[in-house]
């Protein structure tokens, strides 16, 4: 392709999008192709593709079966449990019909929810693409989180099944999820009818007779196996996935299905450039947007195998520590293109850099990193170890697939460090004025990134059974201007490539993962020793962002008596793990006679934030209390 081909595509994305996508929607297979392609006469709505009829687990699974049944589809290799094992294409069609006739046994048809809480096991990726071959919606909860995150969850899905397993495990240390499941459909006013069980033999389960069953159990008794697949609707639902936002309930991003489908096919052409029968590698978790994207669907629909990896980054099959693993495994499965995130990296900086050079890494092409900034020497340091491209990528849950990034696809541009690169094609990226709402057109300047609608296909089509909570959350926010707030700051620089700089909001990112500061603040509120909190997210080396809390204790002697403080820290911090898990938990608790605030009672987080990150926390006037901040200034750098 000629140097300039990427311009000129993308330009066509915007200019005629009905050809761009129509001609991507071919990558797919369709049972009727769609009669029209974009309708977006309901604007911030958008329908890709109606009156086309699909199926994402065809698209991953069926349709490949012809030319490569006995080629690997699903590498799973868990160093928690010392196990490897490859489905090709074929046995893969096999075990998500199991699982499909399954969830019929239990009840499940078209449109049922089915909320999937697993660890990282090749069951949770047959649920998955058992539940879009069938037409029900799946809803993937991330295994980390633990009951009152999961009750939030299943309350609001309203599964008629809930999928999940005995137990995970996180460096070799076993983590039930039986018994964190009972406490959440405990908790949860809605209740599923039934409870579908891997047994892995890791922790002890107690069945609940005529709700729980295990999945060798059920299967066993199933008269077929043999599960077509349902024809759905483009525009019909896929899934839903929760991602935290300013309030501290979470927002089910919904998402479509043939509209998905080509998405996905199309960036693993133009984006990952991954070829039928390569190897995928992708070190994200199916509880996450990239999981779903690119561990399970994405790579299948490409006809590539997909590597699903349980374990630490150190930690090798026998189980001891072990920094070269994933490169052991990028030559044992000849890997060509990568997925991860900095802070993985950043993990494995501190291992010996004679690792990178330990093993055979000539197949890979590409790593991909995303979900927080790329910070320059995290960069330079995995790019000169693997001598391969580094391709720095931003996107959303609420996205679907990266939204500014180098398609290398189409073209080979030049990376810039610190910059993601340029929108994506469909994706109209603009930087706006916060309040004025102005479009920023003049290099370098700071403002909000927001998108211009009618938003590409794959992006999320609504918030789950709040249409209004959609548009008011997402296109409402920038003054006179009905555009999709990303809620990131940003810059675009006079190449054109843009910069992002943090977000707009209350939501923090541990480890690239993405956490509202308002979940764990109503966590820890709910103590009976706090009367007030607020958390923010300060910068780490490691994690990119820790949560810090600050909190005003009911009993005042938590402020002069170490002891009392540090216990009563030890209760919040067990709170908030048993809650919503040890990813929410945050690095420390201290504690504060007051909060900062304005005179008008809103908490100054921003303030709180500049001063644990030691920057100048800015104007002050609206504030109410200034001895509160100076409290924080003091533990801080005592
Ligand atoms: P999530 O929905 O969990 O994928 O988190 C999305 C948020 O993560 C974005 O709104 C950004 O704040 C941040 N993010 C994701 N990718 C990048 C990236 N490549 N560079 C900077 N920030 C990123």
């Amino acid at each position: 392709m000629s140097a300039s081909s990427y311009a000129e595509f993308y330009r066509r994305s915007i200019d005629s999008p009905e050809a761009f996508w129509a001609e991507q929607a071919r990558l797919i297979d369709w049972q009727t192709p769609p009669a029209r392609i974009l309708d977006d006469s309901r604007p911030p709505f958008v329908h890709w593709f109606a009156g086309g009829k699909t199926n994402l687990c065809h698209n991953a699974v069926d349709r490949h079966l012809a030319q490569r049944a006995d080629q690997p589809a699903l590498i799973h290799v868990s160093t928690e449990t010392g196990s490897e094992r490859t489905y090709s294409f074929g046995q893969l069609h096999e075990e998500v019909q199991r699982v499909a006739a399954s969830l019929r046994a239990l009840g499940v048809a078209k449109g049922d929810r089915v909320l999937i809480y697993m660890p990282m096991i090749p069951e949770a990726a047959f649920a998955m693409l058992a539940c879009a071959r069938i037409g029900a919606i799946h809803c993937v909860v991330f295994g980390g989180f633990a009951s009152g995150a999961l009750a939030s969850r299943i309350e609001d899905a309203a599964p008629k099944v809930v999928v999940s397993a005995d137990a995970g495990s996180r460096g070799g240390k076993v983590v039930a999820y039986k018994p964190l499941l009972d406490e959440a459909i405990r908790l949860s006013k809605h209740k599923p009818e039934a409870v579908l069980l891997t047994d892995r033999g890791l922790a002890p389960m107690e069945l609940n007779p005529g709700r729980d069953h295990l999945d060798s159990d059920l299967a066993a008794g199933l008269k077929s196996t043999d599960v077509p697949c349902e024809w759905l609707d483009a525009t019909d639902i896929s899934y839903t996935i929760y991602t935290s936002g300013t309030t501290g309930r979470p927002k089910g991003v919904q998402r479509d299905t043939g509209g998905y489908a080509v998405a996905l096919a199309a960036s693993m052409k133009h984006i990952f450039d991954g070829r039928p029968g390569e190897t995928y590698f992708s070190t994200s978790d199916i509880g996450w947007v990239v999981g779903q994207s690119y561990i399970v669907y994405g790579p299948l629909i490409a006809g590539m195998a997909t590597l699903m990896y349980e374990g630490l980054p150190t930690q090798g099959m026998d189980r001891g520590p072990d920094g070269g693993i994933w490169w052991q495994l990028v030559q044992k499965y000849k890997v060509t293109v990568m997925f991860s995130a900095p802070t993985a990296v950043r993990v494995l900086k501190k291992q010996d850099p004679a690792l990178l050079k330990k093993y055979d890494l000539s197949s890979l092409r590409a790593l991909f990193l995303a979900g927080e900034p790329l910070d320059e020497p995290t960069a330079r340091w995995i790019s000169e170890g693997l001598g391969v491209p580094i391709i720095d990528n931003y996107w959303q849950t609420e996205s679907g697939w990266p939204i500014i990034t180098l398609a290398s696809g189409v073209e080979n541009k030049q990376a810039k460090f610190g910059s993601p690169g340029v929108p994506m094609y469909g994706y109209k990226v603009k930087i706006l004025h916060e309040s004025t709402g102005e479009e920023l057109t003049a290099p370098n300047e700071k403002g909000v990134v927001v998108i211009e609608g009618p938003t590409p296909p794959g992006f999320m089509q609504t918030v789950w059974k709040d249409d209004d909570r959609f548009v008011n959350t997402y296109w409402k926010s920038v003054p006179g201007r009905m555009v999709y707030s990303t809620f990131d700051w940003g810059i675009r620089d006079e190449d054109g490539y843009f910069y992002i700089l943090g977000r707009t909001d209350d939501v923090i990112n541990v480890a690239g993962h993405r956490l509202g500061t308002r979940e764990i603040e109503e966590c820890i509120s709910g103590h009976n020793g706090v009367a007030e909190v607020a958390v923010v997210g300060v910068a780490d080396a490691l994690k990119g962002q820790v949560a810090m809390a600050f909190a005003v204790p009911k009993d005042s002697l938590a402020l002069t008596d170490p002891a009392r403080a540090l216990a009563l820290e030890g209760e919040v911090m067990q709170r908030v793990n048993d809650e919503l898990g040890a990813v929410a938990r945050p690095a420390r608790v201290r504690f504060v006679s007051a909060l900062p605030k304005t005179r008008s009672g809103k908490l100054l987080r921003r303030a709180i934030q500049a001063v644990c990150e030691q920057r100048d926390p800015g104007d002050l006037t609206t504030m109410d209390d200034p001895t509160s901040l100076q409290q924080i200034r003091q533990l801080v750098q005592g």
